[in-house]
């Protein structure tokens, strides 16, 4: 989705923004919303003083600065009697191409698209279907036109838009920063920095390090105090963590690099891919370490430990032999795509599994089977049959975004139900190990399962009250039968 309401020109709003979406969340919680540029910053009886344009200078408690790396606002704070020193930064790219949905349907689908090329300085490249719009994002070293010209003049790029569209002529383009080191001593007394202006993950997930930061730091307000040893004790060791893991996925990179600039291996990596696609199973080494680092869903640490795993480097290795004797690539599984890696959209769960794919007809879970995983799905539909005294009853349909078999997750149990794909459909499985580690990374997943579950129990106590009413009905139609049917105190019938 877009941050703001959409690119440049914008004829038609069809979503509202994500910043917009927040920004009303944390109005409805009681925050006092002012739309002025912040222009001076001061310190006065140890208290931050802060003057909008247009508005009064007003002495605060506490200033906690979330501008991001994208404004002259430093400047504002430089003159402030702290250490803080600004994040390093460098130039990105975003294009958005105007498509129109059909197209954006047809030639990019549901996924991300992203790029595996041998190009200097570019550590990311991805074009993301959003609507209307294929978004094209590109990450690394300061950007500039040479990269981007060699970024869309490569067949793998072109290979993903229809071949009238000019790649020159995009609906708009910018070029924003994003932090590539944190910044120094994100606080002071009174004074603590979150998000892109403290310290951010590389890369990824720059919305998921600015919640955590703010997290930190409200904790730290809330439990410790707002002094800067108070920040120092609390909210400098969650910057440090993400700090540390930054250093990890900067090993990362340089690896991936090293595969970018060699074809066999990048053919390795597509070739381990494409099969684990394939196969599907708990064991997709290669597309969980793919997957996570597009995306950041895992912190890189975990990612490296995945990828230090001797399996790993076995599969790795003798997919590189089947590559260099040049043996054919395994049928394409749903993940490669014209020499980039085309992963599946994220799932709901936020983990980022990729999920196995059904076609109309299969049967994704039987009746009577034992499991303890839970299933989400993430495109297409499903029907939920259940055979009752031999016969197949229809319980409904149920489509993306829905979780199936939930209460499997906290207890190992039979299958109520079976479900069958009505088209194609795309199935993730949530074990009990992963669920609870995602849960503890996010518990606002919890949060959206009880929301589920509190659904699924009301619609079941629903259909027990019509069903209660379906039995009145029918025992008092029965009764009514009966009357009917008994002589009247003066020997006649009821009925006619
Ligand atoms: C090309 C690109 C792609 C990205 N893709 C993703 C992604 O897919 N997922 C993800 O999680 N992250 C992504 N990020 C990173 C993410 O956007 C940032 O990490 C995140 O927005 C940081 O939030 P923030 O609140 O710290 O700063 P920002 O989102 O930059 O917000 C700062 C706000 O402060 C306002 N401001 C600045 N100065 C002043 C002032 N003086 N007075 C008043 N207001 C002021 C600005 O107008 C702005 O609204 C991407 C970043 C870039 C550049």
């Amino acid at each position: 989705m877009f941050r703001g309401p959409g690119p440049r020109g914008l004829n038609e709003l069809k979503w509202g923004s994500f910043d917009g979406h927040l920004l009303a969340l944390a109005t409805r919680q009681g925050a006092n919303v002012r739309r002025a540029r912040v222009e001076e910053v001061r310190w006065d009886h140890g208290r931050p003083i802060v003057r909008a344009r247009g508005c009064a200078a007003v002495a605060y408690d506490l200033l906690v600065v979330a501008s991001g790396v994208n404004s002259v606002t430093q400047s504002v704070l430089q003159a402030l009697p702290i250490a803080y020193r600004p994040p390093q930064t460098t130039k990105t790219l975003i294009r958005e191409y105007y498509l129109g949905e059909d197209t954006v349907n047809r030639v990019l689908g549901t996924s991300m698209h992203v790029f595996m090329l041998d190009l200097p300085r570019l550590e990311f490249a991805a074009i993301i279907p959003k609507g209307d719009y294929a978004s094209v994002c590109l990450l690394g070293e300061e950007i500039d036109g040479a990269l981007i010209r060699a970024f869309f003049e490569s067949p793998q790029v072109k290979a993903c838009f229809p071949p009238a569209v000019s790649l020159e002529q995009a609906a708009c383009q910018c070029q924003p920063r994003i932090n590539i080191a944190g910044a120094l001593q994100p606080f002071g007394d009174r004074i603590v920095f979150i998000g892109d202006s403290g310290v951010t993950r590389l890369y990824k997930d720059g919305i998921g390090a600015a919640y955590r930061t703010a997290k930190a730091a409200a904790t730290t307000v809330v439990f410790e105090g707002i002094g800067a040893r108070d920040f120092q004790r609390r909210y400098l060791p969650a910057c440090q963590a993400i700090n540390r893991d930054n250093r990890m996925g900067k090993l990362i990179f340089c690896f991936t690099q090293q595969i970018q600039h060699r074809s066999i291996a990048r053919s390795a990596v597509l070739r381990m891919t494409r099969r684990e696609q394939q196969r599907g199973g708990s064991a997709q080494r290669m597309s969980m370490v793919l997957w996570d680092m597009f995306t950041g869903s895992a912190p890189y640490s975990e990612i490296l430990g995945r990828m230090l795993h001797p399996a790993f480097w076995l599969r790795l290795a003798s997919d590189v032999i089947l590559s260099a004797l040049g043996r054919p690539q395994p049928e394409d599984g749903g993940v490669g795509t014209a020499g980039g890696i085309r992963t599946a959209s994220e799932s709901i769960t936020g983990r980022g599994e990729l999920g196995r794919v059904y076609q109309p007809g299969d049967i994704l879970i039987r009746q009577g089977e034992m499991s303890d995983e839970m299933f989400v799905i993430q495109e297409g539909q499903v029907a939920l049959v259940q055979e009752q005294g031999g016969q197949e009853v229809f319980l409904g349909v149920r489509g993306a975004g829905e979780f199936l078999g939930v209460s499997a997750i906290f207890e190992k149990q039979e299958q109520t139900a079976t479900v069958r794909a009505l088209t194609l459909v795309r199935l993730l499985t949530v074990d009990k190990e992963n669920f609870m580690k995602r849960v503890h990374q996010d518990p606002a997943m919890a949060y959206r399962l009880f929301q589920h579950m509190s659904r699924r129990v009301r619609e079941l106590n629903q259909q027990v009250k019509a069903l209660n009413q379906e039995l009145d009905r029918v025992s008092e139609g029965r009764r009514g039968d009966k009357d009917a049917a008994e002589p009247d105190s003066g020997g006649n019938s009821k009925s006619k």
